[in-house]
């Protein structure tokens, strides 16, 4: 196998018994890059000559007898909403295509303390809005799997390049499913952890109270990895859990016994495709075969998490991009007094979706329809909230497709953004009540495209749903 498809654990030991050296690793992913990005367009930025220089630092640690971490030396990818000191940190928007953060976020301090190869920023949906990656302000990323097709969104950078092998693995964020989908639709894992549990000082605000920095990887071992090192208390996020961080490594263990496994039954839709609910149910059976027991569960209010999701979060979206006024950062374009300037600033460097968002969420906010609308969608997010916490009375874990369908054609639900609003329904739930979620892949369909499954856990418990993701991994390998 080349060394662009292998997991991070597997380089690991290759790196520590010197059969390569980090230089070379950073070297033949560039070359990978090089051949396949102009068909993929997985990444907004590439840092070939800071990578090297990475790489060296790493290569002089090993040839010194230095213990290295598994992520040591290892070639990533960061989603361009995640500030990157030094590093253009653009969100996929013309409103900050110049912007180079003086920081870092939280994630990026964690990740350079084991010294990572950082390949570049990974394409992404505008401020991390849409389930595509269409939205970009850039480019379009096509899925590695068919290139007619999306790698999902919002995270789709991140996704197509872990699945092509133009990074080893990536750090993406989830507000609405936007590290699940793309994980499914690119056939990776991908992990969104328990509100609070990964620092979001650094990720750059869409929706404040659903937004979750997490891992996409090759496998579910990687993950884990990955998790270990972003994980944990931060005081720089007064969201940010102080509960104790599990090594979530010691999850690696396949075992499944006894687990008790909910199947909710609103999350089998119609208008689901069939091909991605057999596999759904074909990953049940295997659960059941190697010991768990399934149960047929209800979380009754999922028919209205897209409508409660789809108010809260451009409301949390259209106060935090108030900031983009052409007047501290970002770019501006000029006009004839300052709100004049302001206007165009926002009119002409803000995408289409964008603009949608914030002016739903600035008239769900607004005096006269904030109790109709914003107000009540919080009560509706208690009751969602509430179906979980009932449910996890009964079981461990819950299963249930990621998302409805596999990756859809470029083009096909981009003029029709209910439509596209509809396909988050798998994800959303988990982010409105906080709770960690991680997407495995578990078939093909006949057209050869990945599907994924996705196993939700209890506030905190990602390492419940990292063994039973490891246990099924190694069941199917
Ligand atoms: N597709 C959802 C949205 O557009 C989720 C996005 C996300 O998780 N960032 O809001």
């Amino acid at each position: 196998m080349e060394l662009h498809n292998k997991p991070a654990h597997a380089l690991h030991t290759m790196l520590k018994n010197k059969e390569i050296s980090a230089v070379e690793l950073a070297e033949e992913v560039f070359k990978h890059i090089d051949q396949t990005e102009s068909k993929i367009g997985a990444y907004v930025t590439l840092t070939h000559d800071e990578a090297v220089n990475a790489a060296k630092v790493v290569d002089s640690k090993i040839v010194n007898g230095e213990e290295i971490g598994v992520l040591t030396g290892i070639p990533c990818a960061i989603k361009d909403n995640i500030c990157t000191k030094g590093i253009k940190t653009t969100c996929a928007s013309k409103i900050l295509e110049n912007f180079v953060p003086p920081y870092d976020a939280t994630v990026m301090t964690k990740l350079n303390a084991v010294n990572p190869v950082i390949l570049g920023k990974a394409n992404m949906d505008e401020f991390a809005m849409g389930g595509s990656t269409e939205n970009s302000g850039f480019h379009v990323t096509h899925n590695p799997h068919d290139l007619d097709r999306v790698p999902g969104g919002s995270s789709g950078g991140s996704a197509a390049a872990v699945a092509s092998g133009e990074a080893i693995y990536a750090l993406g964020s989830d507000t609405g499913g936007s590290i699940r989908q793309p994980a499914s639709f690119c056939g990776v894992v991908g992990l969104k952890p328990t509100y609070g549990r990964v620092s979001r000082y650094g990720l750059v605000a869409y929706a404040s109270s659903l937004d979750q920095i997490g891992p996409i990887t090759k496998d579910v071992t990687d993950c884990a990895h990955v998790l270990n090192v972003i994980a944990g208390h931060d005081v720089m996020d007064s969201t940010s859990s102080t509960a104790e961080v599990p090594d979530f490594t010691k999850s690696l263990v396949a075992d499944v016994k006894g687990l008790k496994i909910g199947l909710p039954k609103e999350y089998f839709i119609e208008g689901m495709d069939s091909e991605v609910e057999s596999a759904i149910r074909n990953a049940a059976k295997t659960f059941e075969k190697l010991g768990a027991t399934l149960k047929e569960i209800s979380l009754p209010h999922t028919d209205v998490a897209v409508s409660t999701y789809y108010l809260i979060a451009p409301a949390e979206a259209a106060t935090n991009l108030e900031r983009y006024d052409g007047v501290s950062y970002g770019e501006r374009v000029d006009g004839v007094d300052v709100v004049d300037m302001m206007k165009n600033t926002r009119s002409k460097l803000f995408g289409e979706e964008v603009k949608r968002r914030i002016m739903i969420g600035n008239y769900a906010l607004s005096a006269g329809y904030y109790d109709a609308y914003y107000l009540k969608a919080l009560k509706v997010r208690t009751l969602i909230q509430r179906d979980f916490t009932e449910a996890f009375g009964d079981v461990d874990v819950i299963l249930a497709p990621t998302a409805p369908t596999a990756a859809y054609k470029i083009g096909e639900m981009i003029s029709d953004p209910l439509k596209m609003y509809l396909q988050d329904i798998c994800t959303v739930p988990l982010n409105l009540a906080g709770l960690p979620g991680i997407s495995v892949p578990c078939g093909m369909t006949s057209n050869k495209l990945p599907i994924g499954f996705q196993l939700i856990g209890k506030a905190l418990d990602e390492a419940t749903i990292i063994k039973a993701a490891y246990t099924y991994e190694q069941a199917n390998k």
